[in-house]
């Protein structure tokens, strides 16, 4: 039996190295559902990945990187007819980011539902997934696929949405394909940009209210608000719980940092998330939280995200 098992684009990022004169990048191994497994690995659970990626150069790296943090990688198809996602990140004065996606025909997109590893998604206690694997077919039916037989083997499912606006033929076609899978969430985890995008409201505490009111099996929605830590609103009660000052030099991956965190910490207390008290919850948030500061304190993908000795030296130190 896996702790976690995640579905979706495992990819390069290219991210920004300082250089004297031309812009430099570095090859990580990125893509969130990726990212989230990683994390949980690095936690101690038992994980597993399911995806595509290119049988190129790129590929292997990236199945090799998985396999070294000790993630179950039987689920990763090879494709020997489509390459590798690429992506390049771009990081502004502040450490934002911007992207550049290179991935039209590419592996991650072509995921067939023949292609599931179902032995692998049956047995799992948490499935997660993103909207970037839902962008287009195949891979949006093969994703719906999994998280339909997760679902009905008893998995708790987790989604962060990840929003990639520039990915989507059109921004009508994403919400609808995003509000489509709600109905299957037990925990959400979401951007404030992306709660006034699927629900027009304007503040995120309404627009967390709006969701939890429409989809009754959403038990736990997790904002996350970058420097200001994350706002919660779940059956055991709602509020905020802050996070650690630091000084972020690239923030890819710390929404991915946070969600592995948060799902190991889940899985820690053995319960559902129906079942968890408000305490819980708040310690749970306060680790996720710490994952995702210490993330964005270090450049690029994979190799920023945190072990758990990390996370609970930090905490223990602030
Ligand atoms: P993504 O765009 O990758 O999905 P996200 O928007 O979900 O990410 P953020 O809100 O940027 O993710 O970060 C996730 C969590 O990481 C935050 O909720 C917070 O706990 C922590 N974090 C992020 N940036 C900082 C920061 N500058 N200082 C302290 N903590 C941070």
């Amino acid at each position: 039996m896996f702790d976690l098992v995640t579905v979706g684009e495992l990819l390069i990022d290219f991210t920004p190295v300082p250089s004297v004169d031309r812009p430099t990048f570095q090859q990580n191994a990125g893509g969130a559902p990726a990212n989230v497994v990683t994390v949980a690995a690095l936690m101690g659970k038992k994980t597993a990945f399911i995806g595509k990626v290119g049988d190129d150069a790129f590929g292997r790296f990236l199945c090799k990187t998985l396999t070294s943090y000790g993630v179950d990688t039987s689920g990763l198809v090879m494709s020997e007819e489509f390459p590798t996602t690429l992506a390049f990140v771009h990081l502004d004065d502040s450490g934002e980011r911007s992207f550049s996606f290179f991935r039209h025909l590419s592996a991650d997109v072509m995921l067939n539902t023949s292609e599931l590893r179902m032995q692998v998604i049956e047995n799992t206690k948490v499935f997660h997934f993103g909207s970037v694997s839902m962008t287009e077919d195949p891979s949006r039916t093969s994703t719906i696929e999994a998280i339909q037989a997760a679902r009905v083997n008893g998995a708790i499912i987790t989604f962060d949405p990840n929003l990639r606006p520039a990915l989507w033929r059109n921004q009508d076609e994403a919400k609808e394909q995003i509000l489509n899978v709600l109905p299957y969430v037990d925990v959400l985890k979401i951007s404030d940009e992306e709660l006034s995008f699927l629900t027009g409201e304007t503040t995120f505490q309404a627009g967390a209210l709006s969701l939890k009111k429409q989809y009754q099996n959403i038990s736990v929605i997790l904002v996350t608000l970058g420097a200001k830590g994350c706002y919660y609103l779940a059956v055991c009660g709602e509020g905020s719980v802050p996070s650690f000052p630091v000084n972020p030099v690239d923030t890819t991956g710390a929404g991915d940092a946070f969600m592995g965190t948060f799902i190991s910490g889940l899985l820690d207390t053995g319960k559902r998330p129906t079942e968890l008290h408000q305490e819980e919850l708040v310690n749970i948030i306060r680790a996720a939280n710490t994952s995702g500061a210490l993330t964005t304190t270090r450049p690029g993908g994979i190799p920023a995200l945190p072990t758990r000795e990390e996370v609970v030296d930090f905490m223990n130190k602030h």
